[in-house]
């Protein structure tokens, strides 16, 4: 009675009252994508795995970054992170420590991806166990494909296990991902080296052939001395890091790229007492390698000399003594891709019993078949050639050599093999499920057969900032330098569960709802159904746009 005198009260209910229909606009849940799975080539959807990994359901975080990515481990260890240098909180106390979570993920994540049953369920060989002749294999897996992966080699890893040293990627970590992979019954056959006629003729045999040999030929400088003892190519040394020159005094490691860093750090443990300088035409401060491995070699003793390049070795009785290098400079054009060398005045001799050259390595062209162009191959987007059934993937045809990128150009491989088995249209279907403007492409969208979006990006201005309060990153330990010089251990340590879960916890989870419900509380017009997804009933909704306002996460819009 009280109450009715103060407000009025309506005795049956209102729900009759459709007031939707008083406002043209509505508001709609429509997740985006966020920046750092559009920057990640693999499509890895962040938000959704950093979700779980904050509430410390690692089996479902993994189980999520399953679905695009088949090397968490190695990529948690290894990976630029793209990821992280596009996170929306980099604009506030630092980026989230994407990487170290995606290791703890599969670090204390437990699952197996499931083989799919295949409508068409072809033979596919695939050529090489690099990252992307794996990623190619696993996702023909899933799609209930039977896969044949060759490799030369011993054991499978590509240059996962003969290029990258132990001290950044364990040979354990490794194995413990192509463990995994085995649950698709893929048959890998090693020590099985593949030429050019022996390609071609496995397409009697499978459906389709998917080269992923690799860049293993090392550039050479072309300069005089190369064939005295003594001289070392990076590749080739560090998958069997040689020995031959007993204990030299001096080390020169010519090239700054990240090759060039492993081939340096690897020297330091083999050889604790040696001086080893590396030097590049670059200035210092202008490495191409990654600042964080330039910077561990330096904490290493590694020097670092920028401005020189090599004009001749020099040697006596067969043995290389010395390096005479030239002032230089360098002059980059990054929107033409070119890169010019100019000398400048300035000579010197350098002493070294031992030099590794590592400037760069090309695909063995000799083992391609013939009538691909050597040199530049054209393929499509995913992969294919001008041969009948002949697809190319990772290093042979990326531009950029990084695991990520090998990662993602196997799974557009192996969806552009399915989808030409099924007499599909590559193009128009990869275009569907393409994440943001990248080269990514979305497994799971594939899967689901999925029309959603994935075009839109959660922008930061979208963020509702006074939701997260202030937590600067935890950037995990290292091994100590002094200890490093003797010993192949794992340099960074990994998050404990709690850190991890601590790290993922700061993620804005930029264009996913994750039901915080602060819309439907704010509801004037209690218009926003819970559900998976959440929607807005357009009988109640009358266009305030305060749900617009509160969701922290760029999710609902007005239309
Ligand atoms: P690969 O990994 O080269 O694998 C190719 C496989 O094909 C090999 O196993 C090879 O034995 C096999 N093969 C070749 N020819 C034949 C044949 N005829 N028959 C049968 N098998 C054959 N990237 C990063 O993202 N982070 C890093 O930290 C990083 N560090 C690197 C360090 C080093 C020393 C090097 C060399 C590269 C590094 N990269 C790094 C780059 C990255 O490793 C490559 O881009 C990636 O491995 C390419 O994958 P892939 O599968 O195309 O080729």
């Amino acid at each position: 009675m009280e109450l009715e005198a103060l407000i009025p009260v309506s005795r049956i209910s209102t729900e009759g009252f459709r007031t939707g229909q008083w406002s043209p606009r509505k508001a709609y849940h429509s997740e985006k994508v966020s920046p750092c799975r559009e920057a990640c080539p693999a499509g890895s959807d962040i938000p959704e795995f950093m979700c779980f990994a904050a509430e410390g359901r690692f089996d479902e975080a993994l189980k999520e970054i399953l679905h695009e990515n088949p090397l968490p481990g190695v990529c948690g260890r290894v990976c630029p992170h793209p990821c992280q240098d596009h996170c929306n909180r980099s604009n506030l106390e630092g980026a989230v420590q994407i990487r170290e979570v995606e290791r703890a993920v599969a670090e204390y994540g437990r699952g197996l991806p499931q083989r799919g049953e295949g409508k068409v369920g072809g033979r596919i060989a695939v050529v090489g166990s690099g990252p992307a002749g794996l990623s190619a294999a696993y996702f023909l897996g899933r799609l209930g494909h039977r896969v044949t992966v060759f490799e030369r080699q011993k054991e499978l890893g590509g240059v996962l296990r003969y290029g990258i040293p132990e001290y950044r990627l364990p040979k354990g970590v490794l194995q413990k991902e192509i463990e995994r992979l085995k649950a698709l019954e893929i048959d890998f056959v090693t020590s099985t080296p593949l030429h050019r006629e022996t390609i071609l003729s496995l397409r009697q045999d499978f459906d389709a052939v998917i080269l992923a040999t690799g860049a293993w030929s090392p550039r050479r400088l072309g300069i005089r001395g190369e064939e005295l003892q003594g001289v070392f190519y990076g590749l080739p040394w560090l998958s069997s890091p040689s020995t031959a020159t007993t204990d030299p005094r001096r080390i020169v490691v010519i090239g700054g790229g990240d090759v060039a860093v492993d081939v340096a750090r690897v020297s330091r443990r083999l050889y604790p007492e040696a001086r080893i300088v590396m030097v590049a035409p670059e200035r210092e401060g202008e490495f191409p390698a990654i600042p964080e491995g330039l910077l561990e070699a330096a904490e290493e003793g590694i020097e670092i000399e920028g401005g020189w390049r090599p004009l001749e070795f020099l040697g006596e009785g067969g043995r290389l003594k010395g390096i005479r290098f030239r002032r230089c400079e360098v002059h980059r054009d990054p929107d033409a891709g070119t890169y010019r060398i100019t000398d400048l005045e300035g000579e010197r001799i350098e002493e070294a019993q031992m030099v590794i050259v590592s400037i760069g390595q090309v695909p063995e062209w000799e083992v391609l078949p013939q009538g691909l162009k050597q040199g530049h191959i054209e393929t499509t987007p995913w992969g294919e050639t001008a041969i009948k059934g002949l697809f190319l993937a990772g290093d042979l045809v990326n531009r950029k050599a990084a695991v990520v990128e090998a990662i993602s150009s196997g799974k557009r491989t192996a969806l552009g093999v399915h989808l030409r088995l099924l007499g599909d249209d590559p193009q128009k279907v990869l275009s569907e499920v393409k994440i943001g403007g990248g080269r990514a492409v979305s497994f799971k969208a594939f899967l689901k057969g999925t029309s959603k979006r994935l075009d839109r990006i959660a922008e930061f201005s979208e963020v509702s900032r006074y939701l997260f309060p202030e937590c600067p990153p935890i950037r995990p330990g290292k091994l100590d330098p002094g200890e490093r010089k003797f010993s192949f251990r794992e340099v960074k340590f990994g998050l404990g569960k709690e850190e991890a879960s601590h790290e993922a916890g700061r993620c804005f989870n930029c264009g996913k709802c994750t039901g915080c419900d602060l819309c439907f509380f704010l509801c004037p017009d209690l218009a926003i159904l819970k559900g998976d997804p959440y929607s807005v009933n357009p009988d109640y909704c009358k266009g305030c746009g305060i749900c617009v306002e509160a969701c922290p996460r760029d999710v609902v819009e007005m239309r």
